[in-house]
C-alpha cells in the first residue's frame, strides 16, 4: 500500500467508492467521472504503478483483472464493451496504480 495512492485507499476502504466486486486480489468500482454510460475500473489490490512495471509473477493477477471485467459485463447483461489500459502520462494515465477500464453504452469517450 502506497500512502498517497487513491486506488490503494479505495482498495483498503480508506476512501469511499462504489465497489461492485472484490475478491482476494482485485477490486472493481464505478469511475467517479464516467466516460460512458457504464464505466467500471478494475484494480489489483497490490500496488503496481502501471503495465510498464508488471513482472513475470503478475501474470495471474492480470488474467484475474480481465476475467473480472468479463464477469461484470456478463452479470450486467452487457454484450459488447471496451477494455482500456492507459500506460504512462503520454498514454493518458493519470492515476499511477494499474487499472483496467471497462466501458460500455453510448457515448464512449476513451478515457
Ligand atoms: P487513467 O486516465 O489514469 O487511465 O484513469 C483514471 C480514472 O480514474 C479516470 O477515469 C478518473 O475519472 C478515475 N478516478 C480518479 N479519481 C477517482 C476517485 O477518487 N474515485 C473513482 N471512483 N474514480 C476516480
Ligand atoms: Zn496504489
Amino acid at each position: 500500500m502506497i500512502m498517497d495512492c487513491i486506488f490503494c485507499k479505495i482498495a483498503n476502504k480508506e476512501m469511499k467508492s462504489d465497489i461492485i466486486f472484490e475478491n482476494d486480489s482485485v477490486v472493481a468500482f464505478k469511475d467517479i467521472h464516467p466516460k460512458a454510460n457504464f464505466h467500471i475500473l478494475i484494480v489489483p489490490k497490490k500496488h503496481i504503478e502501471s503495465v510498464d512495471k508488471l513482472e513475470e509473477n503478475d501474470k495471474k493477477l492480470v488474467g484475474e483483472m480481465i476475467l473480472t471485467a468479463k464477469n461484470i459485463a456478463k452479470e450486467n447483461n452487457i454484450s459488447g464493451y471496451k477494455l482500456v489500459i492507459n500506460v504512462g502520462r503520454d498514454g493518458g494515465q493519470v492515476v499511477d496504480h494499474l487499472h483496467l477500464h471497462l466501458l460500455s453504452g453510448k457515448p464512449i469517450e476513451l478515457p
